[in-house]
């Protein structure tokens, strides 16, 4: 529990966070980039804490692509990456199943995009639906029952921009006739500010209908849920304590940071601005708060 007030980043604290942290972990939209825009000065900003040995990851909450799909987007837009510096909820879905011994002999059931499908395949999983049920029907009205796959035995649920009824019924049928069935929310983010011209509804809302039918509460993989640092923690030698979290949001990225005791740097080149973190009902503070993350090439003077 941090009980000091957020700190300003300025030229007499960035250079002491940059040397007393080991990795930086990046959320991605909103900090490294706007949709498909990168921020500005980002690509000297992550050449700068390399070049001083700081580790680095990119955690996003965005399940709609794989690992591999995300290093070649960063790739597209200057930074080279290594898939295995990434972590997105789509593998943090995969690698969920994986830790807990789900039977590869089993199927999984996807309201999502192919980033998660891929990535159930890497893990050596089965993923049905998806974009494959993008055209399907299913009507509450018409005499229409569907077929499902009794050997599903996990629903993981994502961004799906092609969500439909067919895969509602589908789900829910498949956690409501099987009690044993697993429901993996990849994330709940409210909306998303992909675009500059208005905010659009995010996986929480996929998340929440799926919950609405099964009447079952979801297990959550992506931020704020800590299940990702477990494997974060494999890849390093030293701890949480040595490890800053850098993100745009209050209640998904400054609390994973908190709550796996990372430093947290808040960054308003996303969603969250000055006074929504001065407004007194937000209860989420971060250690440090500034801009845009190449505020700490600036202000360290690196
Ligand atoms: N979910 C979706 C569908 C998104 O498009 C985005 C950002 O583009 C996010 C979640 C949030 O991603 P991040 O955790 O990188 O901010
Ligand atoms: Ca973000």
């Amino acid at each position: 529990e941090r009980t000091s007030e957020p700190q300003l980043l300025s030229s007499g604290n960035a250079r002491d966070l940059i040397d007393s942290v080991e990795a930086f972990l990046f959320d991605c939209d909103g900090v490294i980039w706007k949709g498909e825009k990168l921020v500005d000065g980002v690509v000297d900003t992550l050449e700068m804490l390399r070049s001083k040995g700081k580790k680095l990851v990119f955690v996003t909450n965005n399940s709609s692509k794989s690992r591999r799909q995300y290093a070649k987007k960063f790739y597209s837009l200057g930074i080279s990456v290594s898939e295995d510096e990434i972590f997105s909820s789509s593998f943090a879905a995969a690698m969920f199943l994986k830790v807990n011994n789900f039977s590869p002999e089993k199927k999984v059931y996807v309201i999502g995009e192919a980033g998660i499908m891929e990535e159930l395949q890497l893990a050596g999983f089965t993923g049905l639906g998806g974009p494959e049920d993008a055209k399907k029907t299913a009507d509450l009205y018409l005499d229409c029952a569907i077929e499902h796959d009794k050997s599903v035995g996990a629903v993981v649920v994502g961004i799906d921009r092609h969500i439909n009824y067919y895969k509602l019924q589908y789900a829910t049928l498949c956690i409501r006739e099987n009690p044993g069935c697993l429901f993996i929310a990849t994330n709940r983010d409210a909306v998303g500010h992909f675009t500059e011209s208005q905010e659009t509804p995010g996986a929480g809302c996929m998340v929440a209908a799926v919950g609405g039918s099964s009447e079952k509460e979801p297990i959550l993989v992506g931020k704020p849920s800590t299940f990702m640092m477990d494997f974060l923690l494999k890849k390093f030698e030293f701890g949480c304590s040595k490890m800053c979290m850098v993100g745009d949001r209050l209640d998904t990225d400054i609390l994973f940071g908190q709550s796996t005791g990372c430093k947290t740097l808040l960054v308003f080149s996303g969603v969250t601005t000055q006074s929504n973190l001065q407004d007194p009902s937000n209860h989420i503070q971060p250690d440090y708060y500034t801009g845009k993350v190449s505020d700490l090439l600036e202000l360290s003077g690196s």
